[in-house]
């Protein structure tokens, strides 16, 4: 499933393509992808321009002259810019034309993303206020998370995955930041101290940096803008390396299902 990263990446890989650039014509394949694709907001979006495209959480919003477009990849969706001469892809659910020639594809085969047109900001942002924040802002720091788990009893990596906490602290991201942090997944978020979170937020944010500088991605059927593969798998400490030897100090790496996820740990570097 793309996370953060992976929607960074694409936000990067799109900005050159279409920053600036006016829809020329959009055309929708379907009438519905996760929720209802509108056909009255076509001759809205066509002629405008996208003036910003930036991410918030794991969407993709493109601000055009009036207006929003709010794109989410969902499991399998991708955002993709072409040239018009590439036939569309089976899947390619949304296309909007670009005024450079080039065409804006939205892929998903599984249809769990979704495109939502806002035509004012208030909507706009109505609809992203339960979002908490960005991992990657100044907003995110140690007394943060310290404050806001005293006398909490829930395990910390579910604090840390909690959306309305901070955004786009996906499974794997949560597991390689605890190993960072030297903090178990399991581990009473009330019980952690001040200095303990200055760790754990240094480790997400070294993690999530990290897949971004690498291309995203953390799995198999992700593309970013321009479809390259991403690599971050390749160098993960601890995620989905149940019984193999910690690189640090060899003991056997654990999992245990905290809410329902896979939940991976070195027993003796983690405490
Ligand atoms: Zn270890």
């Amino acid at each position: 499933m793309p996370e953060l990263p992976e929607v960074e990446t694409t936000v990067l890989g799109l900005r050159r393509y279409v920053a600036g650039q006016q829809i020329v014509n959009t055309t929708f394949h379907r009438d519905n992808i996760r929720y209802p694709l509108h056909s009255a907001w076509i001759e809205q979006i066509n002629g405008q321009s996208i003036v910003r495209i930036y991410r918030r959480a794991k969407l993709i919003v493109m601000q055009l002259n009036s207006g929003y477009l709010l794109w989410h990849l969902g499991m399998t969706g991708s955002l993709r810019v072409s040239q018009k001469e590439e036939p569309k892809r089976r899947h390619d659910h949304i296309e909007c034309q670009l005024h450079n020639g080039r065409i804006l594809r939205f892929h998903d085969p599984r249809r769990f993303g979704y495109l939502k047109y806002f035509a004012d900001e208030a909507a706009m942002q109505d609809s992203i206020a339960h979002y908490g924040v960005e991992p990657l802002s100044d907003d995110f720091h140690a007394d943060y998370l310290y404050h806001i788990s005293r006398n909490k009893k829930q395990p910390i990596k579910n604090l840390i995955m909690n959306q309305a906490i901070v955004v786009g602290v996906g499974n794997i991201y949560a597991c390689e930041a605890l190993f960072l942090a030297a903090i178990r997944p399991q581990k009473a978020c009330g019980k952690i101290s001040k200095i303990r979170y200055q760790r754990l937020v240094a480790g997400i944010q070294s993690t999530l940096k990290q897949s971004i500088a690498q291309g995203g991605t953390t799995i198999s059927d992700f593309e970013n803008a321009e479809a390259e593969p991403g690599y971050f798998q390749q160098s993960l400490a601890v995620y989905g390396r149940s019984g193999k030897p910690c690189r640090q100090c060899r003991t056997t790496i654990k999992s245990i299902r905290l809410s329902g996820r896979n939940s991976f740990y070195c027993p003796c570097c983690q405490r």
